[in-house]
Formats: C-alpha cells, structure tokens, sequence
C-alpha cells in the first residue's frame, strides 16, 4: 500500500484532507505528519508546507516531495532535504484557471482606471474630466513574463478576452495567438511592444530583481504593471518612482517581499496602485486533492509529472 504523510493547513485540516483522499483514492494510506508514532520508513509521499527540519530526511523510502503551494523554497531552506527525491509542485487546472480570472481583473481594472476610481469613490468625487481617453482591449498589447503552466493559461485566457498578448520566457515558446520571445537578449523588443507586463516568473538568481525602473520605462504608454509571481522579482523603489512620475500610469500587486505587507510600506498610499494580499490563486483543497492524486497515480506507472522542480534550474 502506498503511503502519503500530510502535513498542511495545520493539525485541524488533517481530517478533511484524509477524507477527501478517502473518497478520490481510497487505496491510499493516509497518515498525519504530527503523528507521534507515524512510522518514518512506510512513508512514501509528503504532502507538506514548511516541513519541520530534518524530518524528510529520517524517511528513506521517499518516492517524492509534494508541495502544497507553487513555491518549493519551504522545503529547499532546510539544508537537509534529501536532494536525490523529486519535489513537485502544486499546480492543476483550477490553480490556472484562479490566476487567469485575477490576472484578466487586474488587466481589465488598469484598462478602465479603477485606482483612480477607487480614490475618486473614497473621496466622494465625481471626476470625469482629466482622464485619459478609454482604451480598447483590442488595442492593447499584454505581454506575459514567464509562458509556464500559469503563464501559458494567463495568456490564452487574455487572447480569448480580446488581448493582443505577447509572452517572454527562457526557452522559445509556440502558443496560439501569442507573440513568443525568449531569453535575456529578447526582452527589450518583447517590453517594447506591450502596454502592460504581467509577471509570472519564479524566483531564482536570474529572476530577483528583474523588474526595474528601466524595464518599467520600455512599455508603451499609458503603460500598467501586474506582479503575480513574487515580491522579490521587483525593485520596489524603482516601482515606486516609475508610478510618482507617470513613467507607469497604473499597478496591481499581489505578491511581496515581506508578506504581510508591512502597515508602514509607502505601497499603501501609493496612487494609481492596486494593492490585493497574495490571493490570486489558491486552489480548493479538494482540487489539491484531486492533483495530489493524480501526480501520485503517474509517479507510481512511472510517468513523468509536469511540475517537477529542477535544482539547476531553480524552478
Ligand atoms: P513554471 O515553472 O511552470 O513557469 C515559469 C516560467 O518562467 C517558464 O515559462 C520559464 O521559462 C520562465 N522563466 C524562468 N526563469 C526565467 C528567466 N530567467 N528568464 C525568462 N523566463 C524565465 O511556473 P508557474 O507558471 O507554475 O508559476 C509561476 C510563478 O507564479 C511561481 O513561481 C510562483 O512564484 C507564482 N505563483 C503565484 C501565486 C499567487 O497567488 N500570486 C500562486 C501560484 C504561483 P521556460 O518555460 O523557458 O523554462
């Protein structure tokens, strides 16, 4: 009998997740990582967040590391996880569809102002001079930072809206109805032709930091900015200074260096700013679930899975 030890959403999830593996697996050992007498040995999947440091090594009969988010680095941070097991991570298709839906909000809010809506509303004004004129979604060029499993759906989901969508990432890409570039060489032409960026990189060495004032000032104006990858992968006072001096005309971030966005961040207060605290996409459980099920049911037939992490890669 296959083994999946979980460790995810607290002590308290525990019972839900096991009766939803009960009913999509029900071959399928399923024991509480908290579990004092969880036999370490019979373990053969984890499905954790933040596993506690040390423990994955003590399990030698571990066929793979299942994220229970997007990111893997609670589980790199511990020097001891064990490197020759494969990490795959969270991912599925109502993972793909939750971002699609944020990012065609976020896209559609900078199109028709809505920052500016929103402080004209709080302020109790009705303001119809001064704006720039509507633009059309066919008018407008969105380009995709990171064409993977969310970036590819982002992008498909944007052209059936009615985008022209443009799409970046490290290898070349052939997505219907998206103009693909790659690599470091091609990004000036890819931020050249796009009104707004969405940016749905990892984070790795080659990707902290990438947005920078300078790449801000390549879009076309009025240009926007959407961050749904991570906070890192931005300079925060580049993006500011963009926004202050109508470099940017307008931004939506999700995701941020220290989450909870701290009470004193000068984001907060920053116009023409779309704040939201990291809910762009969070499957179900019942969806994680279902994903955790079928990575497990392809492992075992010795299929490969999509979302594994690569350590060289860093993603
Ligand atoms: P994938 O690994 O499937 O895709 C990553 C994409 O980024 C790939 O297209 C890859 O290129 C590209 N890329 C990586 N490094 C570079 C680089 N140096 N230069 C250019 N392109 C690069 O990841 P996902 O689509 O599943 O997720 C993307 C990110 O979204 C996650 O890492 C996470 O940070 C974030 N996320 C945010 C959530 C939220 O709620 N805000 C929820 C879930 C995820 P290539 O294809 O050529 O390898």
């Amino acid at each position: 009998m296959v083994c999946l030890a979980v460790k995810s959403g607290g002590r308290s999830a525990f019972g839900e997740w096991k009766s939803l593996f009960a009913t999509l697996m029900p071959d399928l050992d399923v024991r509480d990582w908290y579990d004092p007498a969880l036999d370490l040995p019979a373990v053969n999947y984890v499905l954790v967040w933040e596993p506690d440091a040390g423990r994955l090594a003590q399990m030698p009969n571990l066929k793979a590391i299942l994220s229970a988010a997007a990111g893997v680095d609670h589980i790199t941070s511990d020097p001891t996880w064990p490197r020759h097991v494969p990490i795959i991570r969270m991912g599925g298709e109502e993972t793909a569809a939750q971002m699609a839906d944020y990012v065609q909000w976020a896209v559609f809010s900078l199109l028709r102002e809505a920052p500016r809506w929103h402080v004209a509303q709080k302020d109790r004004q009705w303001v119809r001079r001064g704006m720039p004129p509507v633009r059309l979604a066919s008018e407008t060029r969105v380009g995709i930072m990171g064409l993977g499993h969310l970036g590819a759906a982002v992008a498909q989901c944007l052209a059936r809206a009615g985008f022209q969508v443009s799409g970046w990432a490290r290898t070349p890409k052939h997505c219907i109805g998206v103009e693909c570039h790659a690599g470091v060489e091609a990004l000036p032409a890819f931020l050249q032709e796009c009104n707004m960026v969405v940016c749905l990189l990892p984070e790795t060495p080659q990707t902290r930091g990438i947005v920078t004032y300078e790449v801000l000032s390549q879009l076309k104006k009025p240009s926007g900015f959407i961050n749904v990858g991570r906070g890192s992968l931005v300079v925060e006072a580049d993006l500011l200074r963009a926004l202050q001096d109508e470099t940017l005309h307008g931004a939506v971030l999700d995701v941020f260096p220290t989450e909870p966005l701290p009470a004193s961040s000068p984001l907060w207060d920053q116009a023409g700013l779309l704040i939201t605290p990291h809910i762009a996409s969070e499957a179900s459980r019942r969806a994680r679930a279902r994903y955790v099920v079928e990575t497990i049911t392809a492992l075992e037939s010795g299929k490969a899975v999509a979302l594994r992490y690569d350590p060289e890669r860093g993603y």
